[in-house]
């Protein structure tokens, strides 16, 4: 998406850095090292197949096209902590669509996006606490992180500047991540979810992105009190959860959209208490100073001033998306009433957990269009034109074949 972002996220690769971020320093020592330790990964990447020999399948994006097609690769064996799972569903996120096209800048092809995953547990490691062979597991955007940083241990490993995303970065082994539009995966029991009971599969599995985006910063910035006024900007598979979280908390939520068409579809679909058609002035005008909170959804360049004018004092706008640009922000529209500002990302394991058993609990799901995994490309080129109500999700386990894999080819 943005070279700004680019490099923000370039420096989430402490040891083999990428290597747009290690130009400044050619000439010192620091830098050789770590030149060799990066080729040194380098090759070892080369070769996944060398490395771990558990032979996987799946569709990857092989160059910036983004096209996805079958891919064998390989995986690791079952740690002593981890567990082996054979995924079932994976939703696909917006930001997937970004991974496979390189709009970050980091992409190393070929990728395999996916982590909005559920699965069931085919192998444990032996000393695997949580979880036995026949478990139903999710596992969203997290696979590792150094779990001793104060962010890991204050439960927000999302945070860790260290952290491991499901796919497409680079695994404390120094083999490259691949995500859940594959057969099957393995991960750390400490970043897999426990499944609630009654949660739909299918429909549940966005929640391990979508729901923990939504439902982290409602709890963390006091949104999750009954009677709280919440704004939700924006109604895609991210907003229409955050209607559904906050209507669970209690909440009197207003969605706001650019497109009036959704009126229907939030106040009768969502339940959500009130619309506002963002580009109708009136309305924003009578909106002025009357919500607690905002969850801003919306990832591409938006004005924020009428927005923090509907906040009352004290209100909060929280930032989900990353626009390309800054956005642009007025000190007065803050000091005038003691607004903040505020950003947010996924959510802690712990958190996710919580999550899910909330979600099971007030039967919050994700309204979603299951797939098979060869109208993935399909399915791609309808999200970027927003025609999706709200999730895809890809049916793995039923669609993806593993005699229809070519052999691993990058
Ligand atoms: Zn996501
Ligand atoms: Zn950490």
């Amino acid at each position: 998406m943005t070279s700004s972002l680019s490099q923000l996220w370039g420096t989430r690769w402490p040891i083999y850095d990428h290597p747009k971020t290690i130009t400044p320093i050619h000439n010192s020592l620091k830098y050789n090292w770590r030149s060799l330790k990066y080729n040194w990964r380098c090759t070892m990447t080369t070769s996944p197949e060398s490395e771990h020999p558990i032979k996987a399948y799946g569709y990857a994006a092989r160059d910036t096209s983004g096209s996805l097609s079958p891919l064998t690769f390989s995986r690791r064996v079952t740690g002593e902590k981890d567990v082996r799972f054979k995924v079932l569903y994976c939703g696909i996120c917006h930001s997937d669509l970004h991974l496979i096209k390189n709009d970050w800048g980091f992409t190393k092809y070929p990728v395999t996006p996916g982590h909005e995953i559920v699965g069931v547990v085919t192998e444990v490691g032996s000393k695997v606490e949580k979880f036995k062979v026949g478990d139903t597991v999710g596992v969203g955007y997290l696979v590792g992180s150094c779990r001793s940083c104060q962010n890991c241990v204050s439960e927000y490993e999302q945070y860790c500047p260290r952290y491991i995303s499901t796919s497409g970065y680079t695994y404390f082994d120094g083999t490259q991540t691949y995500g859940g539009y594959s057969d099957h995966m393995v991960t750390d029991e400490h970043f897999a979810l426990r499944w609630p009971e009654n949660l739909p599969l299918d429909a549940g599995a966005p929640l391990l992105c979508a729901g923990i985006t939504t439902y982290s910063p409602l709890k963390y910035y006091g949104l999750d009190k009954p009677g709280m006024k919440v704004g939700v900007v924006g109604l895609g598979g991210l907003g229409h959860v955050a209607v559904k979280m906050a209507k669970a908390f209690g909440a009197e939520v207003t969605v706001f959209s650019t497109s009036i068409s959704k009126k229907q579809e939030a106040i009768e679909g969502l339940k959500a208490d009130h619309f506002i058609n963002s580009k109708d002035e009136k309305q924003m005008q009578a909106a002025r100073g009357t919500l607690d909170g905002i969850i801003d959804t919306v990832s591409a360049i938006h004005p924020i001033a009428p927005l923090l004018s509907t906040l009352t004092t004290n209100g909060k706008l929280i930032l989900l998306g990353i626009p390309e640009k800054p956005l642009e922000l007025s000190a007065a529209s803050l000091v005038l009433g003691r607004k903040t500002v505020a950003g947010s990302n996924v959510g802690g394991i712990k958190e996710t957990q919580e999550m899910l058993d909330f979600a099971a609990e007030h039967g919050i799901t994700a309204d979603v269009e299951v797939i098979p995994i060869d109208y993935v490309n399909t399915a791609m080129e309808r999200l970027l034109k927003s025609d999706v109500k709200y999730r895809f999700v890809i049916d793995v386990a039923n669609s993806l074949k593993a005699e229809e894999v070519d052999s691993f080819s990058s």
